[in-house]
């Protein structure tokens, strides 16, 4: 072998191929080699597989922990994926917490799923690092080489769209892409581009759902839900297009669409009736949201003190110093402050320490299974008695029938929300709905 060549694992095109920290090679070195693979398998076209691996909970690790412990994981965790891995297959970091795996022999989706598997769990197994011990998952997302219109790239962005999918759908769990789930991204897309058109020409409407005092039934307020309806995609639940919004990041484009819209209606209301609004995660790490907001307000003329916002928790998790700071901005402006939700998701009780939150409001889970279900009924009570202790205000959320109300009022519950008193109605709808029982409160 000549000289050149034996130095060449030291050259300049290796270092640009190889990653520092672990040794393996890099995205572009992997990318090179699932196109070398594809050039082979020109003449004998059998199936192959790439997976993507994602390290579940790295981030926390690395807050906990320390960068150096957190590098010492991630050399860890590529020591193990080269050993695990049979000789023809190829192992490479790709992202900060993210491995890639070729497998030129994995002929099927359940081969490449079994060997998803087995990696994610011996990626699962514990880490030692110093005198300490992490535990970590993993997440795994496949695709499968077919024919020679699978090019490296989309078999890449295929094996991550299924990993989107598996991380999505909780930790620890394997996707092979398959054509359901095209069929899913590809009406991703649809929306998306649909709904990026829709925000910008201010195409999406508020609506507007009732919040009643369960003694009186008097309304108190309403809560800003978005509604949109495309030409050609019909209407779309918020439940879709809002995580959409979130993810390709025009939701607060669309959430200044709706507040300006939503309080130039509410400005007309009686002065007594609050309007709510939910922010979105996503909204709770930019600086901008409380600034925003606060223009908003000023533009329409609506008064601060009528205003609430609901976050859940999920917000406050992945940047609890942000979120802290918009939530103590948007207090100091005179708006008050909810946490949505609560019940469902981790409901840390820590949390309700940290934040300082006006109002709490119970999950709908709880109120529909209030009436058949003991542990319901203890877990609202309880809340209900954490609330008067922390000085919170209370509503309960999905209330459908009036044996529910008078129990949720029995336990002390001041106000609620549900398609028993109204469903979510447009601006109009709205105003016709408040002329109507605003000044008629049941006896
Ligand atoms: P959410 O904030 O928990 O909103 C309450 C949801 O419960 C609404 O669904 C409402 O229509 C529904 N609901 C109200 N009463 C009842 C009832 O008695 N029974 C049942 N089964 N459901 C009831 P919607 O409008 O489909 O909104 C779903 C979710 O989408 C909202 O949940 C919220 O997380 C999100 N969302 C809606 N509008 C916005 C928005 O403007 N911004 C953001 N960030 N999220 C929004
Ligand atoms: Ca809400
Ligand atoms: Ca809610």
């Amino acid at each position: 072998m000549a000289a050149g060549q034996m130095t060449r694992g030291y050259g300049q095109e290796e270092f640009v191929l190889t990653d520092p920290l672990t040794g393996l090679g890099n995205e572009r070195r992997f990318f090179n080699k699932i196109t070398r693979l594809i050039a082979d398998r020109a003449d004998d076209p059998a199936p192959f597989a790439v997976s993507v691996l994602d390290l579940d909970g790295f981030k926390p690790i690395n807050d906990l922990f320390g960068y150096p412990a957190g590098n010492e994981i991630l050399q860890q965790a590529a020591m193990r994926l080269r050993a695990a891995i049979d000789a023809q297959s190829t192992v490479a970091r790709i992202g900060p917490d993210e491995f890639a795996i070729l497998h030129p022999m994995v002929f099927s989706e359940g081969a490449a799923e079994e060997q998803a598997r087995m990696l994610i769990e011996i990626l699962s197994a514990p880490y030692d690092v110093g005198d300490r011990t992490a535990r970590l998952s993993a997440s795994a997302g496949c695709s499968l080489f077919y024919s020679e219109e699978d090019t490296a790239e989309l078999l890449l962005s295929k094996a991550e769209t299924a990993l989107y999918h598996a991380k999505r759908a909780g930790r620890g769990l394997v996707i092979v892409y398959t054509c359901e789930i095209e069929q899913a991204a590809k009406r991703t897309t649809r929306i998306e581009q649909a709904l990026r058109r829709s925000v910008a020409a201010g195409e999406v409407e508020p609506h507007f759902q009732p919040i009643v005092d369960l003694a009186t039934r008097r309304i108190v307020g309403f809560e800003t839900l978005a509604r949109w309806t495309d030409r050609d995609l019909g209407p779309v639940s918020p439940v879709v297009f809002v995580p959409i919004a979130e993810k390709s990041g025009f939701i607060g484009q669309l959430s200044q669409v709706l507040l300006s819209k939503a309080t130039q209606a509410a400005r007309d209301w009686p002065q007594h009736l609050f309007l709510s609004f939910n922010l979105s995660p996503s909204q709770l790490v930019d600086h901008n949201t409380s600034l925003q907001i606060l223009s908003i307000l000023r533009q329409t003329g609506f008064d601060p003190r009528r205003l609430e916002i609901e976050i859940t928790e999920t917000g406050l998790m992945s940047d609890p110093a942000s979120a802290g700071e918009i939530i103590d901005d948007l207090r100091r402006m005179g708006i008050r402050v909810s946490l949505d939700d609560f019940g469902t998701g981790q409901s840390s009780l820590g949390r309700l320490r940290d934040f300082r939150f006006d109002k709490l409001k119970i999950d709908r889970a709880f109120v529909a299974s209030l009436l058949e279900d003991r542990p319901s009924e203890h877990i609202i009570r309880a809340i209900l008695a954490m609330c008067e202790g922390l000085g919170m205000d209370v509503v309960a959320e999905g209330i459908e029938e009036e044996a529910q109300a008078e129990r949720l009022a029995a336990f002390g519950c001041k106000d609620g929300q549900g398609f028993l008193f109204g469903k979510p109605g447009d601006a109009e709808a709205t105003l016709g709905y408040l002329r109507s029982t605003a000044s008629l409160p049941r006896e």
